[in-house]
């Protein structure tokens, strides 16, 4: 119940209770039933495709260590370790795709098959061949948000406050600096008015902005499957390797975050830079020599990249766990060599080799 005396009604096994407090802190996700009751609005962007996901079980070759995620034809999919022989499969698909993993273990097996099916894939086929430990979900990739996540007596954080795009997994770190800008906000404020909390709805206004811009910016890269598509992506991952190309940034800033990305990494020029559409004549951009970004410039943590080859596949894959003196994690970037004649042979480390 929003208002000047806020309270929450909740069922236990002794029936229905009900507490009065100073302020309702909806933490209740997507289909947030505190936002609804407290008339909160969200806008969306329309999703422009699919994003499907399964936990898979025996895949042994996989290193646990290691990330990846590739394109080829009509999918995207990523591959994000879980321990214990483990993985968390995704697939992006066009929008039109909705139906595609339909049919309880028909559409898991379809699933799987779209792994097999990526013949640039190390391992491919271990994933592919690996047990389905739980459903095959598929969610609209789409941006939502709300202009102002507050109401007298009620605050919404993470994705009550609206969700991201789930393509570039965001969605954690959003909510977990919703709760620290919010929670910094409540212990230095006697009253907790609509007033006070206007400094966390912008900052999160700002910040929600920026990683929608790189959420639709990935998704036209990677999650778009017309004409075009695939030598957009073999452009823009031949060109990761050179210190000065600024799309390096757009995967730096899943690492170091939308507050510690460039300006110039948010405007139309950049997303054209990325894209590979002609760019008008201006000034010569180059990547900053200080701040996070200027460590993009050394030949580490982008160690190297290659896209494509005469098959469409590409591939990128990102050893994680690596730290720098205890500091922030520093992910390395490994891609990935192929032979001219349609199978791609693949060097990502020691660990992919096939
Ligand atoms: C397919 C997919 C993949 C994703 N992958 C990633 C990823 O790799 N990395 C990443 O960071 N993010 C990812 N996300 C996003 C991430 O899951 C969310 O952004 C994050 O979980 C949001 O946290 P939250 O606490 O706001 O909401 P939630 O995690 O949804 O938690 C809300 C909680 O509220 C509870 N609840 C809801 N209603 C009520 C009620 N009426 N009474 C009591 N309890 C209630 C729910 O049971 C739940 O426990 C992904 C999302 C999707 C859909």
């Amino acid at each position: 119940m929003a208002g000047a005396h806020p309270a929450v009604a909740f069922e236990t096994d002794g029936g229905v209770q009900q507490v009065q407090c100073r302020l309702v802190v909806g933490a209740d996700g997507r289909n947030s039933t505190v936002r609804s009751q407290a008339g909160i609005q969200l806008r969306g962007a329309e999703p422009t495709h699919l994003f499907s996901g399964m936990l898979v079980g025996d895949v042994s070759e996989w290193p646990q260590d290691t990330y990846a995620t590739a394109s080829e034809g009509e999918v995207q999919c990523q591959i994000f370790p879980q321990g214990e022989k483990r993985v968390r499969l995704y697939t992006t698909t066009a929008p039109d795709q909705r139906r595609r993993y339909d049919g309880g273990p028909a559409g898991r097996a379809r699933f799987l098959g779209d792994f097999r099916g990526m013949r640039c894939m190390p391992l491919a086929q271990c994933l592919a061949d690996g047990t389905p430990l739980g459903p095959c979900a598929t969610f609209a990739g789409e941006d939502t948000w709300a202009d102002v996540p507050f109401v007298e007596g009620v605050v919404l954080i993470g994705d009550a406050a609206g969700y991201n795009d789930p393509l570039i997994g965001q969605g954690l770190s959003l909510a977990l600096r919703d709760a620290r800008v919010l929670s910094e906000i409540l212990v230095t404020t006697e009253r907790w008015s609509p007033e006070s909390l206007w400094p966390y709805g912008e900052e999160r206004r700002k910040r929600v902005q920026r990683v929608r811009f790189t959420a639709a910016l990935m998704a036209d890269l990677y999650g778009s499957f017309g004409p075009g598509a695939p030598a957009r992506r073999r452009r823009f991952l031949s060109r990761l390797a050179d210190p000065d190309f600024r799309g390096r940034a757009l995967l730096a800033s899943l690492a170091v975050g939308p507050d510690r990305s460039p300006e110039w990494a948010y405007t139309e020029h950049f997303r054209k830079e990325v894209l590979g559409m002609t760019l008008g004549t201006g000034t010569r951009l180059t990547t900053p020599s200080t701040g996070p970004l200027a460590r993009l410039r050394s030949p580490r943590p982008v160690t190297a990249a290659f896209g494509g080859g005469p098959s469409e596949g590409v591939v990128i894959a990102l050893r994680m766990g690596s730290r720098q003196g205890g500091g922030e994690p520093r992910p390395t970037w490994r891609v990935v060599r192929g032979s001219s004649n349609g199978i791609p042979r693949y060097l990502v480390g020691d660990r992919l080799r096939p």
